[in-house]
């Protein structure tokens, strides 16, 4: 076994089952440490040689040790302090969440605004928006816009004050539109990617700093409890990156951050174009040693499947759950081909890693395009350009990202939570590649796994939850919350590739490979010891996988 130095090891963690997941997913007893770094992994044998008289030697008696587990998909600075006024329950039905909003008809001033985000309709019971009506009972005398991804539904009042009516407009150049009666023409109260219009402002206290300061790191603790060392945080601003910083300086930052700053994609091309390279030139874009980096930037290409607005390749179809009313409707696409065109360009000149929203097979087939335009005069593929969720895709996308070398960063848990509603609006065949993990496995595509998680501290109560045990679970079994059966079991991973999938992929799509990710001398003691054997355990025994100690740079 190669062994780095000679140096006396800090730590030995043997007597294990060591989960390289090296080049061969070799499978060793223990591993030393010494300055933050493994330095031999190995037999017990040949580690233990590196053994001195203040090493800390620990008998891990037959437990599995994986590389520290990454998620490539976060938004830690909002989930922080999405509970900072008041908590939210749980909303499981309809009139959960009716309740929640009479309740704070109680708290806020009349007149004033009453907010929900992000509860999404494809894990409510009934499967739909609160209706105009329902919304109106509940809050008579406020404005309620009850928001799910950059759809919502509000009521009459919200309406009123933003002057949308029967001969309502869209403003011009503003993508989205306010859905309609078509019997009366009347706004039903559904808006699609519009929430802007309303110019909805919530009473609630705002924190402060010092609030961030204090709760941000009460999230990376929960992430370091479920086994996470790195995190994606897509899409993030320079001051919220200098929050971390100031955090590492403190030495209160709990995980590896890499930031893409989010980009807009509306407004002149040449102030978007100054604003990618802006990205390019922030001092963490270039210095990549340290635990807070920047590797590139985010923006958004299309609506959500969990509220209607995907942009598909056909059409959604006439549905009650999404509050869809024509049957031509494909979804809302943010950005046409040749602003996205520029906008990559510029972004790969730059060498930052590139990442868009992109949820409907129309969507991922139109961004497919212009990577495909920009490959042919500039390489992509160092660049690690990335495609954010790509649920929905064909088998020819599959294969593109694989020849492209684009990096999907997905999300199982969506699967889990939205599953029963996807096979109840599209029908199971039309999810023949909905999340082709095993497609993309299988065609050498690099895609890694995530949460997408931005509301809540909690790693199963949060929206959306971040427990990788969980994920893996789900992209190795494809059950779902109250689905019967499997969704598509042919792109099941195997177990050793969904570990892949949260550990060397995703530092491959962080840009972080030659660091974290694997088990391998050199690379940062990044590890965590688990209570479960995830190679051999019991099938369903994988989602309750408890993390009994995770090392960041092995501290
Ligand atoms: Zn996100």
């Amino acid at each position: 076994m190669p062994i780095l130095g000679a140096a006396e090891a800090e730590l030995i963690l043997h007597g294990g089952k060591i989960v390289t997941v090296d080049k061969q997913f070799s499978i060793r007893e223990a591993v030393a440490v010494a300055g933050g770094r493994i330095v031999a992994v190995g037999d017990n044998e040949t580690v233990l040689k590196l053994k001195g008289p203040t090493t800390q030697t620990i008998d891990l008696g037959g437990k599995m040790v994986l590389p520290g587990l990454i998620d490539s998909h976060s938004h830690p600075t909002g989930a922080s302090v999405t509970e900072f006024d008041h908590p939210l329950p749980e909303f499981e039905t309809i009139q959960d969440v009716l309740d929640h909003i009479k309740a704070r008809t109680k708290v806020v001033k009349e007149g004033e605004w009453i907010v929900l985000r992000q509860v999404f309709i494809t894990r409510l019971r009934e499967q739909r928006y609160p209706t105009r009506a329902e919304l109106d009972r509940v809050a008579p005398k406020h404005p309620v816009l009850y928001s799910t991804g950059p759809d919502a539904s509000v009521n009459s009042l919200a309406l009123k004050l933003a002057g949308i009516d029967r001969n309502f407009k869209m403003p011009p150049g503003e993508p989205g539109f306010a859905e309609r009666d078509p019997q009366t023409g009347e706004p039903t109260g559904i808006l699609r990617r519009c929430t802007n219009l309303l110019k909805a402002k919530s009473t609630e206290k705002e924190p402060t700093e010092a609030d961030y300061m204090e709760r941000l790191p009460m999230l990376f603790r929960d992430y370091n409890s479920v086994g996470l060392t790195t995190i994606g945080d897509r899409d993030t601003t320079s001051t919220e990156v200098a929050r971390y910083a100031k955090l590492r300086d403190a030495g209160a930052l709990t995980v590896r951050i890499a930031a893409l700053l989010g980009v807009p994609y509306t407004g002149e091309i040449g102030e978007i174009q100054g604003k990618i390279r802006e990205v390019a030139r922030h001092p963490l874009f270039k210095d990549r040693s340290g635990l807070v980096r920047v590797i590139g930037m985010k923006t958004y290409l299309d609506g959500g499947m969990l509220t209607g607005s995907a942009y598909m390749s056909k059409p959604w179809g006439v549905s009650k759950i999404y509050a869809i009313t024509d049957p031509a409707y494909r979804g809302v696409l943010f950005i046409p081909h040749d602003r996205l065109l520029a906008m990559v360009r510029t972004a790969v000149e730059c060498d930052l890693q590139f990442s868009a929203h992109t949820v409907g097979d129309g969507a991922v087939q139109a961004f497919l395009d212009v990577y495909e335009e920009v490959n042919k005069t500039t390489p992509i593929r160092g660049t690690r350009p990335c495609m954010s969720h790509s649920n929905f895709m064909s088998r020819e996308s599959v294969e593109r990202c694989a020849r492209l070398g684009v990096c999907p960063d997905m999300q199982p848990a969506w699967l889990y939570l939205d599953t029963r509603t996807l096979v109840e609006h599209f029908g199971y065949d039309r999810l023949r590649h909905f999340q082709p993990l095993r497609s993309l496995f299988e065609a050498g595509a690099i895609a890694g796994g995530g949460s997408d998680h931005m509301q809540k501290i909690g790693s199963l109560r949060s929206n959306n939850p971040y427990d990788p045990f969980l994920g893996m679970w789900t992209a190795i079994t494809r059950k779902a919350k109250w689905y019967d059966g499997q969704l598509h079991p042919e792109e099941a991973l195997t177990r050793e590739q969904a570990i892949r999938f949260y550990t060397w992929n995703n530092a491959y799509l962080l840009r972080l490979d030659a660091e974290v990710g694997s088990l391998e001398p050199g690379k940062r003691a990044d590890l965590v010891v688990l209570n479960t054997d995830l190679l051999t355990c019991f099938v369903d025994d994988i989602r309750k996988t408890q993390v009994l100690k995770t090392y960041l740079d092995a501290d």
